[in-house]
């Protein structure tokens, strides 16, 4: 997963692009990356968070008003300079680009870019291969006298070659700045505005957060296959270009997307509250009694007041979180990534000792975060721990670019929930039913692929073991 950043028209467009990104940094914190561009492109990236990466000297050298960045989040746990983004082409027209998703049909588009068009790919990194596809087609149109049509049909021949996940914003070298989305719009992508004495200025970035952090006025967010060209007179031009349906990730409201962001018009917070208050429909058929309801900061904060509220009992705080330590997530082994749970969080002893508690996090995935909460609450002295996920049973693979650790390491893939609260030691495990998360989103297409295995568009018969291939072989974002 990972957090884009494109913004034309700024007086000072390196630090809006550092600003920005920073408010993006949930996104992704392995690397960082920005380009610029007045006349020439300019462009610095990193390992590391944004402050790290984009400091005050190489900002000075980000010349220009509009420029793309992005913050990247690498899977499997691995890092490299070479695989962050943005990536830039010198023909047919300087380009640059920056995506945010997973390409599925890598291998062919591989083969087709080498055996057709004599490109070297010299990354594993998806958005390499956005951008020479894109480059490809540009080639076919009128080079002296690009057209706004030539840019959308570009995007749309662009679209139907590559098949994915991927909200991508380009600069095209004396054009102007580009944005779109893939047919089924699975990441988010949202458009912005600012008026200020230095004039009018726009962004596209990943979430609002971002946008609100700059000072601009949110206009919406991309439709599934949308393009968005603003020329160099910043001159809006819109299309949507092919469109296969609708399934925005619906993990993004769960998990990844800032509790503060709207998207497609839903307060990510409000979802979160309407996910908790849906859960104690499950929660009350259990039986079970809690006596408080405790989050798994920070994620799970809004999915556990919202079940407190409905189930009637008080939400507190009961763990701790050190807010200096890393991902536990993504750590290279097993061993690690428990003793980043215990490091990163800790139980508040009067809050949970000698009581009966519910314990929300957004997600169970492989069960090493509630196996070491479990154990740390019963030192504390919990009298019952009931551990909750917001989400479903985690069962399937992401393959639109949520890293959810290899298929055989689902810990719901291979156990019923009784069987999965005696090896993490709880006394019960309550998850969200996949169809009243289902039933929430009636009025907005979700991909709900990795808990249901549907895949949009389908999948072809070893498409998930190639990807899983590839990914460990490549730790691609
Ligand atoms: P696990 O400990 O493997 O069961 O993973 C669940 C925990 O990891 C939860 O606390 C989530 O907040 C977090 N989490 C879930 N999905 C992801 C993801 N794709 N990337 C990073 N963290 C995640």
């Amino acid at each position: 997963m990972c957090g884009i950043l494109g913004i034309c028209g700024s007086a000072d467009v390196a630090h809006d692009l550092a600003f920005g990104l920073t408010a993006l940094q949930h996104r992704g914190q392995d690397a960082a990356g920005a380009v610029t561009f007045d006349g020439t492109f300019h462009m610095h990236k990193g390992c590391g968070l944004v402050g790290q990466v984009l400091r005050e000297g190489e900002l000075a050298r980000l010349g220009g008003s509009s420029g793309i960045g992005h913050v990247r989040y690498a899977t499997m746990g691995t890092t490299d300079v070479l695989d962050s983004q943005p990536v830039a082409l010198n023909y047919p027209f300087g380009l640059a680009m920056a995506h945010n998703g997973n390409v599925i049909n890598f291998g062919e588009l591989r083969t087709s870019l080498c055996e057709d068009h004599h490109r070297l790919i010299d990354t594993s990194n998806d958005v390499a291969l956005i951008l020479y596809s894109f480059a490809a087609e540009l080639e076919t149109k009128n080079l002296n006298a690009l057209s706004v049509s030539d840019v959308f049909d570009t995007v749309e021949a662009t679209q139907r070659r590559v098949r994915g996940a991927y909200s991508a914003i380009a600069l095209i070298a004396n054009h102007g700045f580009l944005a779109f989305t893939d047919p089924y719009g699975f990441r988010p992508l949202v458009m912005g505005r600012r008026a200020s004495h230095d004039g009018i200025c726009y962004a596209l970035a990943s979430e609002t957060t971002c946008l609100d952090s700059l000072g601009y006025e949110s206009l919406g967010d991309l439709a599934p296959g949308e393009a968005v060209f603003i020329d160099r007179d910043l001159e809006i031009h819109r299309r949507i270009g092919y469109q296969s349906g609708r399934a925005f990730c619906v993990f993004e409201y769960i998990y990844f997307a800032r509790e503060d962001s709207i998207i497609h018009g839903r307060l990510v917070a409000n979802e979160r509250v309407r996910m908790g208050r849906v859960l104690a429909g499950t929660f009350r058929k259990t039986g079970l009694r809690p006596e408080i309801v405790i989050d798994v900061p920070s994620s799970a904060y809004f999915f556990a007041s919202g079940l407190a509220e409905a189930l009637d009992i008080p939400y507190r705080r009961g763990l701790a979180k050190n807010h200096h330590i890393g991902r536990s997530f993504i750590a290279p082994s097993q061993a690690q990534r428990e003793r980043l749970v215990r490091q990163k969080l800790n139980p508040i002893r009067d809050v949970v000792c000698g009581r009966r508690i519910a314990v929300v996090d957004d997600s169970i995935v492989r069960g090493t975060t509630s196996k070491r909460l479990v154990d740390l609450l019963r030192a504390a002295g919990a009298a019952e721990i009931y551990v909750v996920s917001a989400s479903p049973p985690v069962r399937y693979p992401c393959i639109y670019g949520i890293d959810m650790s290899s298929p055989r390491e689902l810990i719901a893939d291979r156990y019923e929930p009784d069987e999965i609260a005696r090896w993490i030691g709880a006394d019960a495990v309550v998850y969200q039913r996949l169809d009243d998360l289902v039933g929430l989103y009636e009025d907005l297409p979700c991909c709900f692929a990795c808990f249901s295995g549907e895949y949009p568009g389908g999948v072809a018969p070893g498409l998930l073991e190639e990807i899983e291939r590839e990914k460990t072989g490549s730790g691609r974002a």
